[in-house]
This record gives C-alpha cells, structure tokens and sequence, in this order.
C-alpha cells in the first residue's frame, strides 16, 4: 500500500527540482575534473562553476566577484561572523544580533564570547518577532564592528526591516551581515539597494542540493578564512570545489528568481487558508507577523494545552511531515528560543506547530491537513491534565 505523504516541512529541507538534478549529474560522471586543472574537462567544470556564480550574483544584484561557494548555509554563517570578528578585532569587540537567529549565528556568538573575548548583544523582537530600529541604533557604539540580523525567521517566518537595518550600519560605519537562508527565493532581495554587506544563503532551502551555500561579501571588504587550505574561490575558501553542488544552487537560484511573483502569490494563499483554517480550532494562536511581514510559505501556531512532539506523532501517522520548534531542536525537550523570545510561556511554546509549505504543496494537501489536525488536538487535549482542569474550571 501506497502511504499518502503530505510534505509540509520545506522550512527544514525541500526537494531537489528534477530541473536542478538534471544540469547537476554530467558533474558526477561526464565533466567529474578537479577544476584546478588544465585539461579540457576541468575546463568544462571550471566553466560550470563561473556561470553558477553569474546566477546567485544576478539573484542577489551582486557581482560575481562577490560569490563565494561553501558547504551550506550554516558555514557561511560561521565564516561571515569569525571571518569579520578576527579581522577587525583591533577596531572593537562588539557584535550585534538578534535573540531569535538560528542556531548557526547564536552559536558562533557565544563562541566568540566565551573563547574570544567579544561582547554580544541579543536584540529583543517585539512579540511578531521583528527588532525595534530604535534599539539597534542605541545598541550601536564606538566598539561594534558586526550587526547580524537574519532576513526571514525559519520558525515563525518574521521578516525584518532589512532595508533599514543596511541603512543603519550604512551611516555608523559597521558591517551588516543577513543570514538569508530562508527568504531567497520567497523575497526579492537586492544587496545594493539594501546596503548589505554579507549575506548567506543555502541550495537545500531553494529546491537546489543539500551541502552547498554561498556567502556574498561585498567588495573591498576585509575578513579572514574560516576554511584554509588550497587556493580555490580566489583563495578565501579553500577545498575541491562541489561542483555538481555548485551547478544545482545557480541552477535552482535561477528558477527560484525567475518565478518569484508567481511562486510568491500562490504560496500566500495557501498560507493563509492554512492559517485560517488552524485558527478556527478553540485556543489557537498564530506566532510570527501576518501579510508582508511573513515568509509566503510559513505557518506556526499553538494549540494550548498540549505538546507539539505528540502532535507531530500523530500527523507523522497520518503521513504529513511537519515540525514543532525548528528540526535542530525537536528531539530535546528545551522550549524553542524564538517562541519564548516573542513572549510565550514555556508551557505554551511547547504546543507549537510549524508548518512550511513550498512548491509541491497543493490546495489538497491544505484541504487534507486541515481535515486531520482539530481531531487530533481534540484527541490530546482530552489526554491533557491541563486542559481537564481548565475544563473543569470554567464548568465551576
Ligand atoms: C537551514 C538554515 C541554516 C543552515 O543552513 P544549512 O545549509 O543547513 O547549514 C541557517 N540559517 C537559517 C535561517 C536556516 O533556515
């Protein structure tokens, strides 16, 4: 028997589109050569490699230059923020983030802090999750050398005032780098206009393969290597390149900028069927911003009362694939660091659901999803202590 699968876990991870797949396998067997070479199939690699850069630069607005390749999303993060903090460390030993970035920010941060003596500071979010301009600017001082503000939120899809923010650290002369992991290909992003000047991204998020990221670094700007070794990318990064890799992100950055609009408009309305549908269950509540402010395909609610891990359990047996908290957390009992950070309570955070719809989701899967979720927190609040004795309160 064949088990209907409903993926709704794009935030996590997507597919990689048969398009990408397709330009990515001569890279494997027909062009496999070290692009370091000089013969004629390493050539051909080495000219893959450059047109992936022109695609992701083109996406972005940057030039080509600009494009460095790395294994993911998480290092480019990592490189960004130990790149500019070691080679600007004489200038200051202050940096600026948020409280609700991934983990691959949060724990380069408190890397830097512990071992290396920088000073960190976590901006608040309001309780949609967006910063406050005002405290970026008050948290700013003579010792900043870093602001890093995430462009879309991977759990609860708030995206920030980006284009403020690069306007911010324009005028007080401190770098600003974006993790965008989640909103290229969801958001048009262009890093002049925005004054960014470093942003990080990954295949895996845009339907491209997983193990393959870049970070754009804006010219002239001095950082260190995080990954030494051979002189590849113009001697910042080093190791054979992932070439296949490489042509599945300019690949899919491609298609993903081609059908923005497009992919955009039907995402959001799927969203938000979604979210209505969920929030016609008693003691709902939706976490993150609503319209603009959100990422197209994100979905996060509480249900009160109960936790999300049960809830995935039952989804999972009814083939839909969704997530509470974000993957990296789920499996540890801790509260989700951005839930508690919009003002939830440690109880409530716990009964969260994320639900991230892409390019594969139909009008049935919704259909199917919102068929299946009020049984089932029906299910567990009649399991629930909590909700027993809250029952039986209002019954007094
Ligand atoms: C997925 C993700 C990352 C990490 O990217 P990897 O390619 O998995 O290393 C970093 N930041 C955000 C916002 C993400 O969603």
């Amino acid at each position: 028997m064949n088990k209907k699968v409903v993926y709704m876990d794009y935030a996590a991870t997507t597919y990689t589109k048969p398009e990408v797949l397709e330009e990515m396998i001569p890279y494997f067997n027909q062009y496999f050569g070290n692009p370091s070479s000089i013969y004629s199939i390493s050539r051909e690699t080495k000219k893959a490699i450059d047109i992936a850069r022109d695609r992701v630069a083109k996406a972005l607005n940057a030039d080509r230059s600009e494009i460095y390749f790395t294994g993911g999303g998480s290092e480019a993060d990592n490189w960004a923020l130990k790149g500019i903090a070691f080679a600007h460390k004489e200038k200051g030993n202050h940096i600026i983030t948020t409280k609700i970035e991934h983990h691959a920010i949060l724990h380069t941060c408190e890397y830097l802090e512990k071992y290396h003596g920088f000073e960190i500071t976590y901006l608040d979010v309001n309780e949609e999750g967006i910063i406050s301009l005002e405290d970026l600017k008050n948290a700013i001082t003579d010792k900043t050398i870093l602001v890093s503000i995430m462009f879309g939120n991977n759990e609860i899809g708030a995206i920030q005032p980006i284009k403020e923010i690069g306007a911010i650290c324009k005028e007080k002369k401190v770098f600003f780098h974006t993790d965008a992991v989640q909103a290229v290909g969801n958001v048009a992003i262009d890093v002049k206009d925005m004054n960014i000047d470093m942003l990080s991204l990954a295949g895996h998020k845009i339907y491209g393969p997983k193990g393959v990221g870049a970070l754009y670094i804006k010219k002239g700007i001095k950082i260190h290597n995080l990954v030494h070794g051979g002189g590849q990318e113009k001697a910042r990064r080093a190791g054979t390149e992932n070439v296949a890799g490489i042509v599945g992100l300019g690949k899919a950055i491609e298609l993903a900028s081609d059908n923005l609009d497009t992919h955009n408009r039907r995402l959001v309305e799927l969203r938000d069927k979604l979210i209505n549908g969920l929030l016609e269950i008693p003691y709902t509540k939706l976490n993150g911003p609503t319209g603009e402010k959100r990422l197209p395909g994100n979905v996060n609610v509480c249900f009160k009362f109960i936790e999300g891990e049960s809830i995935l359990l039952m989804l999972d047996a009814m083939g839909i694939c969704a997530s509470s908290g974000s993957a990296c957390t789920s499996g540890s009992l801790d509260p989700s660091h951005v839930l508690l950070a919009i003002g939830l309570p440690h109880e409530i955070a716990h009964g969260s659901l994320r639900l991230s719809i892409g390019d594969g989701t139909t009008e049935e899967d919704v259909v199917y999803v919102l068929e299946k979720v009020p049984a089932i927190v029906q299910r567990l609040r009649d399991m629930s202590p909590l909700y027993d004795e809250f029952v039986k309160g209002d019954e007094k």
